[in-house]
Parts: C-alpha cells; sequence; structure tokens
C-alpha cells in the first residue's frame, strides 16, 4: 500500500519558497508514495501542482462550521476553490490555543460534508500512566459524527513530547499508541489508517516505517529543509 508523507510547513515560508519548493516537489518521481503538502492558507493560491498525481494540497486548519459570520475562519468551498484535498485537523499547537475535542469533531463532520479529507491529529502531552487516556478520548471525540461505518478515518499520532523537539518518539511506544487508536477506533466501529509524526528527520524515518504499524509520516521542521526532505522521499521510494 502507498506510504502517505504529509509535510505540515506551519506558518513558515515566503511566497517565493512555496514557489521554488513545490515545483522542486513535483519533479519528484514518487513510486509509492502519496505527498500531501500543507501550506498556509495565504500561499495556496500559489501553489500548482502540476503533472503529478502523487501530490495532492492539504491545509492546515478548516472552520468548525459554515457561517457567514465567522471573521478569520476559512470554509471547505474556499478551500476546494484551490484544490485542497486534505485537512490537517486538532493539531496540538491548535488545541493549545483552545480547540476542545467537541470542536475537533465538528471539524471532522464538516470535512466529510464537503469531501475533504480530514488529517486527524492525536497525541499525549507526556508518557504517564493516565496519558493514554487522553489519546481515547481524543479518538472517540473525533469520530462522534461520522455516519459511514464503511469510511476509513486518518488519524495522525503527535506525542507533544516529541514534535518539534528533535526526540522523536521510541517505536513501542508508537506501537503502543497506535494500537490504542486502531482499538479504540474499532469500539466505534471504524478501521483505521495512522500515521506517526514527531522529529521525523532523514534519517529516522527509516526504522519507524520499518518496525512501526503505520501507514506514513507526518513532517513538520524537515519539510522547510527541502533538500533533506527530498532525501527522505527519496529513501522511501528505494523501499
Ligand atoms: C508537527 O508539528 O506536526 C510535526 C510533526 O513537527 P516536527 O516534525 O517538526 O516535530
Amino acid at each position: 500500500m502507498d506510504k502517505l508523507v504529509v509535510a505540515n510547513f506551519k506558518m513558515n515560508g515566503s511566497k517565493d519558497f512555496y514557489k521554488a519548493t513545490i515545483k522542486t516537489l513535483c519533479k519528484e518521481k514518487l513510486l509509492d508514495t502519496k505527498l500531501i503538502l500543507c501550506p498556509p492558507f495565504v500561499y495556496l493560491p500559489y501553489i500548482k501542482i502540476r503533472k503529478n498525481d502523487a501530490i495532492s494540497l492539504g491545509s492546515q486548519n478548516i472552520a468548525s462550521q459554515i457561517d457567514g459570520k465567522s471573521t478569520g475562519e476559512t470554509s471547505p468551498e474556499m478551500l476546494k476553490a484551490f484544490d485542497v484535498k486534505y485537512t490537517i485537523i486538532g493539531h496540538s499547537e491548535r488545541r493549545a490555543l483552545g480547540e476542545t475535542d467537541d470542536l475537533i469533531a465538528n471539524k471532522v463532520k464538516l470535512c466529510l460534508d464537503n469531501n475533504i479529507i480530514p488529517i486527524i491529529c492525536v497525541g499525549e502531552e507526556k508518557k504517564t500512566k493516565t496519558s493514554f487516556d487522553m489519546i481515547i478520548r481524543q479518538v472517540k471525540t473525533a469520530l462522534l459524527y461520522i455516519k459511514d461505518k464503511d469510511y476509513v478515518p486518518l488519524f495522525a499520532y503527535e506525542p507533544l513530547f516529541s514534535i518539534g523537539s528533535g526526540k522523536v518518539c521510541d517505536n513501542d511506544h508508537i506501537n503502543k499508541a497506535v494500537n490504542l487508536i486502531e482499538r479504540t477506533a474499532l469500539e466505534s466501529g471504524f478501521k483505521t489508517k495512522i500515521l506517526y509524526g514527531g522529529s521525523v528527520n532523514e534519517t529516522n524515518y527509516k526504522s519507524i516505517l520499518k518496525e512501526c504499524n503505520i501507514s506514513g509520516l507526518l513532517i513538520g521542521g524537515l519539510s522547510l529543509k527541502v533538500d533533506k526532505f527530498r532525501e527522505l522521499l527519496k529513501g522511501i521510494n528505494n523501499g
């Protein structure tokens, strides 16, 4: 099955950075990889993905409801006008700004109602005895409004202690968390696809993909270093 690689550029880059980066990435021959590029909203109009079916556009957020009185929000229709097919939802950096599990469930619903694929981020703050309870709650709530039990939700397991820290989570722990996400979703009637995100780099990705039961990677910092990011993509291709 194809590996998914999601690039979360966060609030970085410039118009020129995206023009150049996307042009370079579009030349990559991606064999068993699907690449999803998630730039900030304002750069979407400058991104043209040509002749590469393996690359799609994603956004880093979406509104939680359709309401013309939502100052500063972005609707699914607006995103689709720029060919956005995916959106990252519930990233820990947005949860830290006050996004609740309920709000995230509404965003998941809005995505599905509008044929956008949500990438639902879940993850615990610290490794403690009760930290996995947080993941269970996040997974269960995110699935609340999905009616179609044949739908396969896409989760990203992103432990907060790994994101942006340079310290990748150990593979045993990733597998435990992924297993928990799978079991929790199954209890709600869903099969899942799960990505891992948190300090993935151009060398550690190999053992993560080899030893963890995941469908791909969500990448932050490395996506800003185009040469290293391409190294990772080439490595996955050569498998
Ligand atoms: C992220 O923020 O989603 C992420 C995975 O970041 P990084 O790769 O920089 O840890």
